[in-house]
């Protein structure tokens, strides 16, 4: 094993990245005009499309290469009832103390222990209150009237919308143990503390799959999802030496779970989690089957009808999370002189976003190296052709130097460049965004060309 990195290699910043984000429309401010909107982020153009791209990857990985994992796409208004049985009414609690003369406020667990012992502020010396229990939960009311009898929850996890269609799916699909169910959706937590960007924040989205699986066997696809997951972020394309495992010790493991581990990532600020694959044992449906009255046993067909609560492996990612991570991994600074138009009017240095093609919000950017002499409507011709089947740009304002780095900022692996030979003979060049090389092909080999580059992409740096 090669040692641990302990500090952070890249050259991203969160202010570079919170930048970039906005200059390119990733990402905005939520209701900005009016000042903000804390704990709530709005995904742009790019941003958007980045977002797209990371579920359906997600999506493609959890359920169509898995012949025992179905989705759902449960709602975010539950009955309240679900989350008694799930402990977030009674559990789901940060500790909160605020600080009487500056009213600050602090999650007391990341606060000095000694500053906390002594009920000091950090940031004023002022005096700290007693340390409370916050419930997480935002609270609403369904109905006319504000009453407790219309008290209902937006959901904290995409998970509870999973065990309690546990049956129908069971019923409807005829799946037998072991199976998963995969679903996206928004997620809903009154965050305290909702700095770094979009690393945590009080609306985002989460990727959860679950496992459902017979007692004793467990610990095995415990295991087995804990190797597919890892896997998954190193076909992605990401910075393995970014990655690591840490498990969760005793005083950290939830109420619900027999193991746990987080994929922690190497984010500007330092390691944080990613995406957390659990062992919740059978904690889940038992407590839905004694708060809801019904009987949530698994009946195994083909082993003498015999019966049991099964054991779920939960792997939980944060698709916003993850947008955060792909930026800070994908961001790259360098010195381009004597490449690409040295000399010319570029400037030498060069922001480039080194996404997967997969993954990147435009694949290809058609640019036609003059608008006039017919040369844009060719460009738009072959855009034309590739639309169908690839995500495509187009640009034809400026010099060609600074059209190719307004894409490299964006991500964009591939430009194409539509010049006077085009006309001539019905050639192109396309330009690869990582080496900056550039190849002339015949335009009827383009699209299967982008193919291939597609599928054997590696990263060189
Ligand atoms: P923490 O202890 O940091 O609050 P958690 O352990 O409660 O997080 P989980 O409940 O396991 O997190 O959620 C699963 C995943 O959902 C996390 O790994 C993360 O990617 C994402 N996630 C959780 N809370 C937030 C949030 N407030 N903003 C953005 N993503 C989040």
């Amino acid at each position: 094993m090669p040692e641990e990195l302990t500090t952070y290699q890249g050259k991203a910043t969160m202010e570079k990245i919170t930048s970039l984000a906005k200059r390119r429309g990733f990402v905005f401010q939520s209701s900005e005009i009016y000042g903000g909107q804390n704990g709530a982020w709005d995904y742009g153009p790019l941003g958007v499309e980045l977002k797209n791209r990371i579920a359906q990857y997600w999506w493609k990985e959890m359920t169509q290469l898995h012949d025992d994992i179905v989705g759902l796409d449960a709602a975010i208004l539950m009955h309240p009832r679900t989350w008694e049985a799930s402990g977030h009414v009674e559990n789901f609690t940060d500790p909160l103390v605020d600080c009487k003369q500056c009213k600050a406020r602090f999650r007391a667990d990341q606060i000095p222990p000694e500053r906390l012992a002594a009920k000091t502020c950090p940031e004023c010396g002022g005096e700290l209150t007693d340390t409370r229990k916050f419930n997480l939960m935002f609270k609403t009311h369904i109905g006319p009237a504000e009453d407790t009898a219309g008290l209902i929850y937006l959901r904290p996890e995409t998970a509870q919308g999973i065990y309690v269609n546990y049956k129908n799916i069971i019923q409807s699909n005829r799946m037998k143990i072991p199976f998963g169910i995969a679903q996206t959706g928004k997620a809903f937590r009154n965050e305290i503390v909702t700095k770094n960007f979009i690393f945590r924040t009080c609306e985002f989205e989460q990727m959860e799959m679950q496992f459902f699986v017979k007692p004793g066997t467990d610990e095995e696809w415990f295991e087995e999802w804990k190797r597919r997951r890892w896997a998954y972020y190193e076909k992605m394309g990401v910075k393995t030496d970014h990655l690591r495992w840490h498990r969760h010790g005793p005083d950290e493991l939830a109420h619900y779970a027999k193991d746990a581990y987080d994929i922690e990532y190497l984010f500007p600020m330092g390691w944080r989690e990613l995406e957390g694959v659990h062992n919740r044992s059978d904690y889940d449906l038992s407590r839905h089957s004694e708060y809801s009255g019904k009987d949530l046993q698994y009946i195994d067909q083909d082993h003498n009808n015999e019966r049991c609560i099964p054991f779920i492996i939960e792997t939980s990612a944060g698709l916003t999370r993850t947008l955060l991570m792909l930026l800070c991994d994908a961001y790259d600074e360098e010195q381009v002189s004597g490449k690409e138009g040295a000399g010319g009017e570029e400037e030498d240095r060069r922001t480039v976003l080194r996404f997967h093609p997969n993954l990147a919000p435009v694949t290809v950017a058609v640019l036609p190296l003059m608008r006039k002499d017919g040369l844009a409507e060719l460009a738009q011709a072959v855009r034309e052709e590739l639309k169908e089947d690839f995500s495509t740009g187009y640009d034809q304002s400026g010099a060609i130097g600074r059209r190719y780095r307004r894409q490299d900022e964006a991500g964009t692996p591939f430009c194409v460049t539509i010049d006077y030979e085009s006309k001539e003979n019905g050639s192109v060049t396309l330009r690869f965004r990582d080496s900056m090389e550039q190849v002339r092909l015949p335009r009827s080999a383009l699209a299967e060309r982008l193919r291939r580059e597609i599928k054997d992409y590696r990263r060189l740096k």
